[in-house]
């Protein structure tokens, strides 16, 4: 008799479950973190640091972490 209640218990466990998993599997929160991660990575070319590449300051085809490096590199080559 105990079997039997045990069973019932797991058929309604197991039909609560997958009525639950259908409710909460269409908003997956995958796609958040990806555009980060496979965003490029580029070195600034006054102090080397990889920044990436939305953050960064392009400045005479050359790219910068910075305004500041930006101004600093191109500047120093005007002189
Ligand atoms: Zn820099």
């Amino acid at each position: 008799m105990i079997i039997r209640l045990l069973l019932l218990f797991l058929i309604v466990w197991f039909l609560f479950w997958l009525l639950k998993k259908q409710f909460s599997g269409d908003s997956s929160p995958k796609t958040e973190t990806k555009t980060e991660e496979l965003e490029d990575m580029v070195a600034c070319s006054y102090c080397g640091t990889h920044v990436p590449e939305s953050l960064g300051v392009r400045a005479a085809d050359k790219f910068y972490c910075c305004q500041q490096h930006a101004d600093l590199d191109t500047h120093e080559k005007d002189k």
